[in-house]
């Protein structure tokens, strides 16, 4: 997932020769590395080192329902839902999983039972994130079995649904479409943070992931959380981890516990200088490469982005529109493959198709590095030239 040859010589940087031309820019995958100017800047502060004689151990913590939850991991989550007001936590248990793609699969283990005659359909509403379905079906379980499009199930049997908010790939914020009985949401919010969305409200939903890898840009850490109402549904999530990897890394953990209570440190008054707060930072910048793109497009006319409402943020006080971390593109008519489109300029991206969508749409990451951003922009803006005939 990087910048292939990307060592750039004087002439490139001077304007670009045949090399940087050429240079394939991924941008297929949220791979979070504009952060990591931000994480740069603040040198040793969150330097984590730990001796050979500490965390030998399997466990971490009895008296949760994790039992592998290091505490330190605990209370930071506490003080970053706390700072942000994202995410109530009182009265939820906390299940930490390596990344929360692990999560997902112990959700749909802990919510199917081996008693049941028939697999639980599982289903979002399209454009959906398109790992769900390749998770649900990878190992052909006879508990589960992903049914697609949310709003095309009209089964009268027990579902389950995933509900991401903001969506990936959209932007959008939403809320369950099946609504009947039976069904049981699982809410996805990854990206329920103010650098990529308004914060409205401290949500409480019955079951909800996070991950640090969108939070703070540590993907590379793998840990994700869940925040769980029901304590039986807490405990046989974390069956399900114990029975696949026997818990979650010390070293991710304790490494991911020091990096979000120094944010949340430091993010909890918004407008203190940029330099200090992570959200701050990020918002920024994603607001910056929000405004380049949409001037991109507007004057290319080859392709149309969302648009976001505007809306009051608690966490920061303004009113302001989202900033996804993904932009997700649509050509305009009679160009059906846009991901093809973006691969003849040497431009990675993910086709609509595989989010349960339309080819005309492509998935495009907004969190490369800056050099990554200015290539695409750059790009971006000779398909107009091609397109008329000018280049
Ligand atoms: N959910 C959503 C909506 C995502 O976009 C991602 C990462 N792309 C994940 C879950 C999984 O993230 P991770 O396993 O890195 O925590």
């Amino acid at each position: 997932d990087q910048v292939q040859g990307n060592r750039r010589s004087p002439a490139a940087a001077n304007g670009g020769d045949t090399r940087e031309r050429n240079t394939v820019i991924n941008l297929d995958h949220g791979d979070p590395k504009m952060y990591e100017s931000f994480w740069k800047k603040l040198g040793d502060e969150c330097t984590f080192v730990i001796k050979g004689y500490e965390s030998l151990s399997y466990f971490s913590n009895p008296k949760s329902p994790c039992w592998f939850l290091e505490p330190t991991l605990e209370e930071s989550i506490k003080s970053m839902h706390g700072a942000v007001g994202n995410a109530v936590t009182d009265g939820y248990s906390i299940v930490v999983g390596t990344g929360s793609s692990q999560l997902l699969q112990a959700v749909l283990y802990a919510l199917t039972s081996h008693d049941q005659r028939n697999q639980i359909n599982v289903v979002s509403a399209a454009p959906y994130y398109s790992s769900y379905a390749e998770i649900t079906d990878l190992v052909r379980s006879e508990l589960y079995k992903w049914a697609g499009d949310a709003h095309e199930f009209d089964k009268d049997e027990p579902y389950i649904e995933l509900v991401t908010s903001p969506n990936n790939p959209s932007g959008v914020i939403r809320g369950a479409v099946v609504n009947r009985d039976g069904g049981i949401l699982v809410h996805d919010l990854a990206y329920y943070w103010p650098q990529y969305t308004p914060i409205t409200s401290s949500l409480e939903f019955d079951i909800m992931l996070f991950t640090a890898s969108k939070c703070t840009g540590h993907a590379g850490s793998r840990i994700g959380w869940a925040l769980v109402k029901d304590k039986d549904v807490a405990k046989k999530m974390t069956k399900f981890m114990e029975v696949s990897t026997i818990g979650v890394s010390k070293e991710s953990q304790l490494r991911v516990a020091k990096i979000l209570q120094v944010v949340a440190d430091r993010c909890k008054r918004f407008g203190s200088p940029q330099a200090d707060n992570f959200l701050e930072f990020g918002k920024s910048l994603l607001a910056k490469r929000w405004e380049i793109l949409r001037e991109t497009v507007k004057k290319a006319q080859m392709f149309t982005v969302p648009k976001y409402p505007l809306q009051h943020c608690n966490y920061t006080g303004d009113v302001t529109q989202a900033h996804p971390a993904f932009a997700w593109i649509k050509c305009k008519e009679g160009i059906e493959d846009c991901e093809k489109l973006l691969r003849n300029h040497q431009i990675l991206t993910r086709g609509g198709r595989k989010f349960g969508s339309d080819p005309g749409f492509a998935r495009v990451s907004m969190l490369g590095r800056e050099e990554e951003f200015k290539m695409f922009i750059e790009r971006l803006s000779m398909i107009k030239m091609f397109n008329n005939g000018d280049g």
